[in-house]
């Protein structure tokens, strides 16, 4: 059944919700991540005559929360909650398993609502560009991130761990993550949600130090403290520093504001100050090493004898043109050479277009908007990293979706939509799908599949395992 009533595989369990059939604003929500948890929040709070309905991909909701956040860093999926409060709301109706621009277009959803809101993410990787980009043993992070997080794409990654030395490009969060993750004991990860097949080849990996190299200086670094700190403390590892990369940076401190000040000052004791006692032993016991390489900008990934696998990578050494945030990158000529076996390029994600009719940059890889309304398409808008691009924690992406949702709002009620016209909402998208042979997974579905991975993990001792399968995730909701 659709529309007013949750669709539901067994309409035996079909809820129907009196407070949906009442509502005449139909806005539906093209994503299930943060962005679109948090644009569908703040919509049914700002208005009470809107029906929302978030369409999702995949079976599983929850995007990058679910994908993307560290395993051990279980506190930031808190907001699962929240999450799972707004599909509850009897004015939200939860759609997973249908994938717009490939079973419904966005032609036909802004045909059955009053307002549409792209919330998609940004799914694509920014390449290197460079030779040797393709090799075995090159992976984007996303990838990497994915295999480890379960993402169904990215199950049979099976990424090769028998070498020494992993080479990570770039120096974001999501670098330090993968580092963290590569280094970290398997006693630890074990407790966490991380995908049993993961952790096994990780409790096989031969991968004993992990260079995270960034094109710019130590006050350019894009991560942050916690993660860093988490870096200082790993058990059994040392940190690798080069002394040298750090010099001028006592002085640079007075004048850096406090966040970068705090992230530099834990860089430089790490680097450069004698270590006390009981670090130096602990760091003489380790087994494992990280370490921060500065002003390296990637030429070339080599192969090695047998032509098909990474053994190296080929740098640019950089100089910096400019101070602070706004300095560039500029190659000296000198060129360095790195050995290692594993190459994670962190370099940043990028949205991609998903329906022809949807206006797109390219070059900034969003689509392009003015506070959430998408340019030259009345009814059509944009929240989370489809409209900022990839960047900003959990937080950023709430306060952008809360923009976005305050636009629809007043688009809406100031009469710069025609909602007084009737839309039928997710009853006009039902029958479309059900021609196309494309059947949705309801909240409670989704809430079977939570049970069962809930139920698989405690068997193991952890809080989850992830099903990895989209035909199994529909297996499961379908029992
Ligand atoms: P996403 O989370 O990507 O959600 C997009 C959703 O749209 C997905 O569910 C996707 O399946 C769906 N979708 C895609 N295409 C379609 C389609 N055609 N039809 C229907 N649905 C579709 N932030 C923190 O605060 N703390 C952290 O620890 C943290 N860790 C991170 C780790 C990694 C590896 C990454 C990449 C990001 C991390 N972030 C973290 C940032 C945070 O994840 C983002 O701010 C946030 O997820 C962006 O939300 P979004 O909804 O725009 O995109």
């Amino acid at each position: 059944m659709w529309g007013p009533s949750c669709w539901s595989f067994s309409d035996v369990r079909v809820i129907t919700r009196s407070a949906s059939s009442a509502a005449h604003q139909k806005v539906c929500v093209v994503g299930g991540g943060p962005a679109g948890f948090y644009t569908a929040q703040h919509l049914l709070k700002a208005c009470q005559d809107v029906q929302v309905d978030i369409y999702e991909r995949l079976p599983v909701p929850f995007g990058l929360v679910r994908f993307g956040v560290a395993p051990d860093h279980p506190e930031v999926k808190n907001v699962i909650s929240t999450f799972t409060q707004t599909a509850h709301h009897a004015r939200c109706c939860y759609y997973g398993n249908v994938n717009v621009g490939t079973d419904v277009s966005v032609e036909e959803l802004r045909e059955a609502y009053h307002a549409v809101v792209l919330s998609y993410g940004a799914e694509g990787n920014r390449s290197m560009g460079v030779p040797g980009e393709d090799l075995e043993g090159v992976y984007p992070a996303k990838d990497f991130v994915g295999w480890y997080n379960g993402l169904p794409s990215n199950r049979e990654l099976n990424p090769g761990l028998d070498c020494e030395t992993a080479v990570i490009l770039g120096q974001g969060n999501v670098a330090l993550d993968v580092a963290r993750i590569l280094l970290s004991p398997i006693d630890e990860l074990k407790k966490t949600d991380i995908t049993q097949r993961s952790l096994d080849a990780l409790a096989q990996s031969q991968v004993r130090r992990v260079l995270i190299v960034g094109r710019r200086g130590p006050l350019q670094i894009a991560g942050t403290i916690k993660e860093l700190r988490e870096m200082v403390n790993l058990p059994d590892t040392k940190p690798e520093m080069v002394a040298s990369e750090f010099e001028g940076m006592a002085e640079a401190l007075k004048v850096i504001p406090r966040p970068r000040k705090r992230l530099t000052e834990l860089m430089l004791k790490t680097a450069v100050d004698p270590p006390a006692e009981k670090e130096r032993q602990r760091r003489q016991a380790a087994s494992r090493s990280w370490g921060l390489r500065f002003l390296r900008s990637p030429l070339e990934v080599l192969a090695g004898p047998d032509g098909a696998r990474v053994a190296g990578i080929r740098l640019a050494v950089n100089r910096l043109e400019g101070t602070g945030d706004g300095s560039v990158a500029v190659p000296t000529g000198e060129v360095e050479t790195m050995d290692c076996g594993l190459v994670i390029t962190s370099i940043g994600y990028k949205s991609l277009p998903i329906d022809p009719a949807v206006p797109f940059d390219p070059r900034k890889a969003i689509v392009p908007n003015s506070l959430g309304r998408v340019q030259q398409a009345a009814g059509l808008y944009c929240s989370g990293w489809l409209k900022t691009g990839p960047v900003g924690v959990i937080a950023t992406t709430m306060n952008n979706s809360f923009d976005t949702a305050h636009s629809v709002v007043e688009d809406l009620t100031s009469g710069c939509l025609d909602a007084t016209s009737a839309k039928p909402g997710s009853t006009g998208i039902g029958p479309l799908l059900d021609k196309r042979g494309v059947k949705p997974v309801s909240f409670s579905d989704w809430e079977k599949i939570n049970q069962e991975e809930r139920r698989r993990g405690a068997a193991q001792g952890k809080p989850r395992e992830k099903l990895l399968d989209v035909e199994e995730m529909l297996k499961t909701a379908r029992t």
